[in-house]
């Protein structure tokens, strides 16, 4: 990928990175993905690489600073599977806060967290308010897959998440040489509750009121939620450039200032 503006931090010297301070307007970038399983077909850091095209592109185009890659997180459900590392989500919160801490201290005042991976969600919450009382700086918390919807193509399975036909679609735009297509199969559910008694087990993130909480091969054969023989590099560009679309937006107004948070200030 080529980048149209230097924005990788570990690539600049020090005093590239006081310049970009304030070129960027105080934003900093801490991009987290997964190394968990994602079926017989796509790589184990699928969330990653999508996570780290989106958050380049978008941060090249805007002249934001991109911290390192946090390449681990919270896939404690998915450890039934070979290759997944997980790291617990304590582990997860303070790694995020050292990091942030360690760039408020050098003037990053706005801290975007953007985020690949489910799992994560929580521990990132929680990193990122204690990181904003601590530090006082701007906090965001961004799930890089909620950014857009691209509708999927007629006749995938009405449940197209990790593992399925989206994610293959990224894999096969960015890695193509990574994904095995040959090997790839729908993720058949184990779940046969009655439609409606209950709300579906989940492995992380919010669906409704009551959470039952589950580990991946808990509820799906091979760990995965999908199709992939539903996938295409052109669909995948689609969605990656959709996503790259709405940061990028949304960085914009962050550096023009145009999102900021004010303080009450009572008259007596
Ligand atoms: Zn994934």
């Amino acid at each position: 990928m080529v980048l149209e503006k230097k924005v990788l931090l570990e690539r600049m010297t020090s005093k590239q990175v006081q310049e970009a301070v304030k070129e960027s307007n105080g934003i900093v970038i801490i991009p987290v993905g997964a190394v968990e399983n994602h079926g017989p077909a796509l790589p184990l850091n699928t969330d990653t690489l999508y996570t780290e095209h989106v958050v380049r592109r978008a941060a090249a185009e805007v002249g934001v600073v991109v911290a390192p890659i946090v390449p681990w997180g919270n896939t404690e459900q998915q450890m039934g599977f070979a290759g997944t590392i997980h790291i617990k989500n304590q582990t997860l919160i303070e790694l995020v806060k050292d990091i942030g801490r360690s760039l408020a201290r050098h003037g990053f005042d706005k801290i975007v967290v953007v985020n690949g991976h489910g799992g994560n969600i929580a521990p990132l919450d929680i990193a990122c308010e204690e990181l904003k009382y601590e530090t006082g700086a701007l906090l965001c918390n961004i799930a890089v897959w909620e950014l857009e919807k691209v509708p999927k193509p007629a006749g995938a399975p009405e449940i197209d998440a990790h593992g399925g036909s989206q994610e293959a679609s990224t894999d096969l735009a960015i890695s193509p040489e990574d994904v095995d297509m040959e090997s790839a199969v729908k993720g058949e559910l184990l779940v046969d509750w009655p439609a409606g008694a209950v709300p579906w087990p989940r492995c992380s993130g919010r669906v409704g009121a009551i959470s039952i909480f589950a580990t991946s091969d808990e509820i799906s054969e091979y760990g995965i939620f999908g199709d992939p023989a539903f996938a295409s590099a052109e669909r995948g560009q689609k969605v990656l450039d959709a996503w790259t679309r709405v940061l990028v937006d949304f960085l914009q107004q962050l550096k023009q200032g145009e999102i900021t948070l004010r303080r009450a200030q009572p008259s007596t």
